[in-house]
């Protein structure tokens, strides 16, 4: 593991506020972070992934849905 954890919690903080922000990855700040939301069977949340098509970084969160 590197030390990078700081810099997804960043991420998922601009996510959480922004859902369309462009960042950078904190893997390998070479490409721009990519993000799908899959929905999950309880509905109060969906659950996005953040992943990064450079170096194949991912990771996952959970935003409440808004309605
Ligand atoms: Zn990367």
């Amino acid at each position: 593991m590197s030390n990078s954890s700081e810099g997804w919690i960043e991420v998922a903080k601009l996510f959480a506020e922004d859902r369309e922000v462009e960042i950078l990855c904190p893997e390998c700040g070479k490409a721009c972070l990519k993000s799908e939301e899959i929905a999950l069977p309880s509905d109060k949340t969906v659950e996005k992934r953040i992943y990064c098509e450079y170096c194949g970084a991912e990771n996952f969160m959970r935003l409440n849905k808004k309605f």
